[in-house]
């Protein structure tokens, strides 16, 4: 009898569910949006419920499409957008306020404040990560500090707080199990990437009692039991991971060195390093990649703003292209940019260059520039950017990097791909199944949960879409990048 997962991947503005077949091949989707509430300036909210009951009503449809039996589900995996923030009643289930999501900015003051106190570098080398409020520990400080009671209550034991896996660990479980993965851990800046456990020295900095945070388990393994009520058949949850760790893992970046690539509004770029977690010298990450058998990985982060965007900002602030896809054939309608640089550096430059006074800029611009040259070199400003992380992301780890694997939305843009390995000098591997985040919850579920015996097992489920490889020589490649840079140092500081 063949098995199936569930895979349940919440994210920011939709919940999905994919059931997917021993080959790793997906059966059924069902896909739901929920309301983003931006209650003032710079904060972002979610429903807890509106969270919840959008993801279990995709699960419950997708597995009415897939038409299997109920029995014939293995195992549930959960990967989930990272950093947002929620805290509910323990008795009740009851949140006492409404999801904090990572892109809510109200905490920036807060980290001022710990930076002025000259506590990051404690967070940063027990941690990984920036003091930012990106980040959960401060949100948590926060709903601790402004809901009356609430603070009390969490030392008494009385609150829970969770990211979102947590959440829907807790809902899945009947309120049974109140639980986090050691990926998602690694995103509060509570975590000691190192240790493996809440940090007291980081707990103290911001007064979050013990008492409120979930048990860290295994990012694979027979994690919990469903609630038959809540999912029908009651597989275990087998996976849980972070939306870009379970990315990693669903592109089999399996060994040190390997690295993957998401091509969506932004770039999220994952270097998985194993065993080692170096800290960074270029502002990157770093990151539990996930915890297997008790044993950490680890992987290295880094981001680009403003990749798809760009191509949002031709369609929509130009206008010189109808649809996102059109822009390759425009493009690729002239056989190079004319010279012209375009720097996307709408909201600042991210890592490796830390820019936030940084505005976007073209260059280069002649009598005989046209919108195909201005398409073509917004394109390869996507893969300027990518390329300068992917340096970054050698020196810092100090491997070797043979391939990029890519995923995500403008991953479909073949010149954009071919663009990429000419820039970067290493083939990019784009793999037939692109939902490589939800795969990478179903593999670690159905290793779990035994549908695989082993890594090795994996490999039949990921299929080569295609293949790029540098066209170009290492000359053209440096004059090129030469070129990139000198156009960046003309955005740079410019509201500063
Ligand atoms: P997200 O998850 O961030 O919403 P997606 O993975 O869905 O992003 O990718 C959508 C992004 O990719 C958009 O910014 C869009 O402009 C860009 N995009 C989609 N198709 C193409 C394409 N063929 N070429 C270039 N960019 C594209």
């Amino acid at each position: 009898m063949s098995a199936y997962i569930l895979a349940l991947d919440q994210g920011t503005t939709s919940s999905r569910a994919i059931v997917f077949d021993e080959n790793g091949r997906p059966v059924a989707t069902a896909q739901q949006e929920f309301e983003q509430l931006f209650p003032r300036p710079g904060w972002v909210e979610h429903r807890p419920e509106d969270i919840l009951n959008t993801q279990l009503a995709v699960a419950r449809e997708a597995l009415a499409r897939a038409e299997v039996n109920p029995a014939r589900i293995a195992a549930v995996g959960i990967t989930n957008q990272r950093e947002t923030t929620l805290l509910w009643d323990r008795r009740s289930g009851k949140p006492v306020a409404n999801a904090i999501v990572w892109q809510d900015r109200r905490t920036a003051q807060m980290c001022d404040g710990l930076r002025q106190a000259g506590l990051e570098p404690l967070f940063r080398e027990r941690t990984g990560l920036v003091l930012d409020a990106y980040f959960s520990g401060t949100k948590l400080a926060w709903l601790l500090r402004e809901i009356p009671g609430a603070a009390e209550a969490a030392r008494r034991g009385d609150l829970a707080f969770g990211t979102v896996d947590t959440w829907l660990a807790w809902n899945l479980t009947g309120g049974k199990r109140h639980i986090t993965d050691a990926s998602n851990a690694s995103r509060t800046l509570l975590y000691n990437i190192h240790t493996g456990d809440w940090d007291d020295d980081l707990l103290h900095a911001l007064e979050i009692p013990r008492e409120v945070l979930p048990e860290v388990t295994d990012s694979s393994g027979k994690l919990a039991e469903t609630d038959r009520v809540v999912i029908p058949g009651a597989p275990v949850i087998g996976g849980i991971a972070g939306d870009q760790q379970a990315a990693l893992f669903g592109q089999l970046c399996l060994e040190p060195g390997m690295v993957k690539n998401t091509y969506g509004t932004g770039c999220f770029m994952l270097l998985y390093t194993g065993d080692r977690a170096p800290i960074s010298r270029n502002c990157l990450l770093t990151t539990v990649a996930w915890r297997r058998g008790g044993q950490l990985s680890y992987a290295l982060e880094g981001s680009v703003f403003i990749a798809g965007a760009v191509v949002q900002w031709l369609r929509d602030g130009l206008g010189i292209i109808r649809s996102a896809p059109e822009i390759e054939s425009l493009a690729a309608s002239v056989a190079d940019t004319g010279d012209v640089y375009l720097v996307p550096a709408f909201a600042g430059l991210g890592a490796p260059w830390w820019d936030p006074h940084a505005r976007g800029i073209i260059v280069g611009i002649t009598r005989g520039t046209t919108r195909a040259h201005i398409a073509r070199a917004a394109l390869e400003s996507i893969a300027f950017q990518v390329a300068d992380v992917l340096d970054a992301m050698r020196e810092d780890a100090g491997l070797a990097l043979t391939e990029l694997r890519v995923d995500g939305g403008a991953s479909a843009n073949s010149l954009l791909m071919q663009l990429q390995a000419d820039l970067c000098g290493i083939p990019i591997a784009r793999p037939k199944v692109v939902e490589t985040t939800a795969l990478g919850a179903a593999m670690l579920a159905g290793l779990g949960a035994g549908v695989w015996p082993d890594d090795a097992a994996l490999n039949r489920c990921r299929e080569e879409d295609r293949h790029f490889l540098p066209a170009c020589t290492a000359q053209e490649r440096q004059a090129r990048r030469a070129q990139w840079r000198r156009a960046l140092d003309r955005c740079r500081n410019w509201t500063g």
